[in-house]
């Protein structure tokens, strides 16, 4: 069975929150109104579209200014090598991000992968003011701007065995519709907390040997999911 490796951007691909670090720069001044934002998103209380609208709110910024700021960051080196062994070895690999396309559209078209799949909620630039929007949006999820449940479904309906690999809270979704969670960072810690079936990671070196683990004729023991976490959508 070939496996579709959904992997999270900011803080996975990119160690650093490229989102993050955007809105933190570009929001100088407010940095009181963001905390609490993030605050209230930590806690529960804000679903990551709103989030996401009311962080745009705070930022002040040129499409320009954005792009150079993005192109600032490096991604993790271990991840080209990894697409390149997996799609020559017939899997899949989608970037699912709960960030924006200026810079995940940007970064994979400089690493060498202008076709990898890609989703991401879209930050449109008028002036130096910032609107998201939000083409993936799931009618079937209150929170996500780019809910990563529904990719991780369409491609187990294709007959791919899901590898959801993140960093963060935003993964939380598409973990309960993987078959396998890779984790680090908040996805871990809530893995733990939720118990979680998941593998730890930490840099695309250890997806890239996980991975060729399962293409053994005699794969090791992997993590498989009970069937009642399996059937379990969030
Ligand atoms: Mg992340
Ligand atoms: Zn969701």
């Amino acid at each position: 069975m070939p496996f579709a490796y959904l992997c999270d951007f900011d803080g996975t691909i990119s160690p650093e929150d490229i989102g993050a670090a955007f809105v933190r720069k570009f929001s100088a001044g407010r940095d009181d109104d963001r905390e609490r934002l993030l605050g209230e998103w930590f806690a529960g209380g804000l679903g990551h579209r709103e989030l996401t609208r009311r962080e745009c709110e705070l930022v002040t910024a040129t499409e320009e200014e954005a792009l150079e700021f993005g192109r600032t960051f490096r991604l993790d080196p271990h991840f080209a090598p990894f697409v390149r062994e997996a799609l020559g070895r017939g899997d899949s690999v989608m970037v699912v991000s709960e960030g924006f396309d200026f810079y995940v559209r940007d970064h994979l078209q400089r690493a060498g992968f202008p076709d990898l799949p890609w989703a991401s909620n879209r930050a449109v630039f008028a002036g130096d003011r910032v609107t998201p929007e939000h083409p993936f949006a799931d009618p079937a999820c209150e929170s996500c701007g780019n809910c990563k449940a529904q990719h991780v479904r369409r491609y187990r309906g294709r007959g791919f065995h899901t590898v959801i690999v993140g960093d963060g809270l935003s993964d939380r979704c598409g973990a309960r519709a993987a078959d396998t969670v890779l984790a680090k960072g908040d996805l871990l810690r809530w893995c733990e907390r939720e118990s979680m079936p998941h593998v730890p990671f930490d840099t695309f070196a250890d997806v890239a040997e996980f991975a060729r683990r399962q293409d053994l004729s005699a794969p090791l023991p992997r993590p498989s999911r009970t069937a009642s976490r399996a059937g379990r959508r969030g």
